[in-house]
C-alpha cells in the first residue's frame, strides 16, 4: 500500500482502500469500441427497459415550469400517488434517487463502524458497497445450489448480532424469487429484513402487506427498469411507521430532483401503457429462454425478472461476452468462485433476442 500524505493521510481509515462500485460501462464506452453509432448498439447488460419511458413522461418533463424551484423535500404529491399502486400509506412510503440511495439511507440509520450486515451471495453488488461505505462489516452467506438463502446460516449470523440482512427477490443475477415462509423466517429474528422488489412488476410476488405486520421489514423498488427511468434515479422504500419517522430526519433535503418526481408521477398516470411494455417484456423473456435453452452450451435458469442468468459449457463465458461486444451486443459475464463461467442477458425487444440468437449461433458453433 502506498503512503499516503497530506489531506489523504486525513481519509477515513475504512474507506482509503474501498472497492469501487462495478457499474455498467455508459453507451458511449460501446460505441467507441464496436464503432457502430448508438442507435446500432443493443444493450443487454443492465436490466433497463428496452422500450423507454412512457411517452406522458416526456411530454411532462418537456412542459414542466418549475425547475427554478427546489422540489419538495418530503416529496408529498410523489408519495400520496405512490399510496394506491403500492397499497401501502403514504406515510410509509420515502423516495430515493434510485433505491441505490435508500440502501444507503438504510446503513446511514443502522450502521455504525464495525456493525454486521448480512449479504447472501451472488447478489446485487450496491449491498456490499454500501455497507463498505459506511464502516460495516459484511458477514457473506453463500446462497444454496437454486440460489436460494441458506437460512441455518443466516439464523446462526443473526445470533452473532448481525443487524441487518439484505435479500433481492427476484434476486439479481440470479433471477429467483424468495419464498415467503423464508421471509416470514428471517423476520423472526432481531434484525432488519430490507427485501429489494426491483423487479417486481416482472414478478408479480410482493411481500409489501407484511410491513404492517413486522415492524422490522422494509421492502425497496424502483422506477428504473419497469418505467423506464434508469437514467433518472428513482426508487422508493415501503418502511414501518417509526422508521420511515427517523428516516425522514436523516435524508438529506431534496434528495429526489424535481424532473424525477415529475416523471414518476407521470409513469404512475400511464400505468396501463407501461404495463403493456412490462407484459411484453415478460413474453419474451420466455421466448428468449427457449432460444438460450436450444444451445448445447447454455444452461438458462428460470427467471422472475427482466435479463436471465446462463451457465455455460464447454466455451468460455468471457469469451462471449467480448465476441458480442465487438459486434455491439452488450451482456454481462461473471467468472467469480460462485459465478463460475455465466452470462447474464437482459430481455430486450423481439429484434434484439434475434440478432442476438444469430451472433450466439456464429460464437458458439463455431
Ligand atoms: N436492487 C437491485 C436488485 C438491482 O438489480 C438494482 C439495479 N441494478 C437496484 C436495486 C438499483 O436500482 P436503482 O436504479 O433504483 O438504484
Amino acid at each position: 500500500m502506498r503512503q499516503k500524505e497530506g489531506p489523504e493521510k486525513l481519509i477515513r481509515s475504512h474507506l482509503i482502500d474501498m472497492k469501487p462500485y462495478a457499474y455498467v460501462a455508459p453507451l458511449e464506452a460501446a460505441t467507441d469500441e464496436s464503432g457502430l453509432s448508438v442507435d446500432r448498439i443493443i444493450k443487454l447488460d443492465g436490466n433497463e427497459n428496452p422500450y423507454g419511458c412512457s411517452p406522458k413522461v416526456k411530454k411532462a418533463l418537456a412542459e414542466y415550469p418549475y425547475y427554478h424551484i427546489y422540489p419538495d423535500s418530503e416529496q408529498r404529491e410523489l408519495r400520496q400517488a405512490l399510496q394506491s399502486y403500492v397499497g401501502a400509506p403514504a406515510e410509509s412510503i420515502i423516495a430515493g434517487s434510485g433505491s441505490d440511495e435508500l440502501i444507503d439511507f438504510v446503513m446511514r440509520l443502522f450502521i455504525d463502524p464495525g456493525d454486521r450486515v448480512i449479504n447472501c451471495v451472488p447478489t446485487f453488488g450496491m449491498y456490499q458497497f454500501s455497507t463498505d461505505a459506511w464502516g460495516g462489516k459484511t458477514v457473506t452467506i453463500p446462497r444454496d445450489a437454486s440460489f436460494g438463502i441458506d437460512i441455518a446460516e443466516v439464523k446462526k449470523a443473526a445470533g452473532q448480532r448481525a443487524k441487518v440482512i439484505f435479500i433481492a427477490s427476484p434476486n439479481n443475477p440470479s433471477g429467483n424469487v424468495t419464498p415467503k415462509e423464508d421471509i416470514l423466517q428471517l423476520l423472526d429474528l432481531p434484525m432488519v429484513v430490507v427485501l429489494d422488489e426491483a423487479y417486481y412488476e416482472f414478478s408479480q410476488k410482493t411481500l409489501v402487506p407484511l410491513v404492517r405486520e413486522h415492524d422490522n421489514l422494509i421492502v425497496l423498488r424502483t422506477f428504473s427498469k419497469w418505467a423506464g427511468l434508469a437514467g433518472l434515479r428513482v426508487g422508493y422504500g415501503v418502511f414501518p411507521d417509526k422508521i420511515a419517522a427517523h428516516l425522514l430526519r436523516i435524508k438529506p433535503p431534496y434528495n429526489v430532483n424535481a424532473a424525477a418526481q415529475v416523471a414518476a408521477l407521470e409513469s404512475l398516470k400511464d400505468l396501463g401503457y407501461l404495463q403493456s411494455t412490462v407484459k411484453s417484456i415478460v413474453a419474451e423473456r420466455q421466448r428468449l429462454f427457449e432460444k438460450l435453452a436450444g444451445f448445447r452450451k447454455l444452461k438458462p435458469r428460470p427467471s422472475e425478472a427482466n435479463f436471465i442468468l446462463c451457465s455455460v459449457i464447454d466455451h468460455d463465458a468471457q469469451s462471449i461476452y467480448e465476441d458480442l461486444k465487438r459486434q455491439g451486443i452488450l451482456i454481462r459475464y461473471f467468472n467469480t468462485p460462485l459465478l463460475k463461467n455465466y452470462i447474464r442477458i437482459s430481455v430486450g425487444k423481439p429484434e434484439h433476442t434475434d440478432t442476438l440468437v444469430a451472433a450466439l449461433n456464429d460464437i458458439l458453433l463455431k
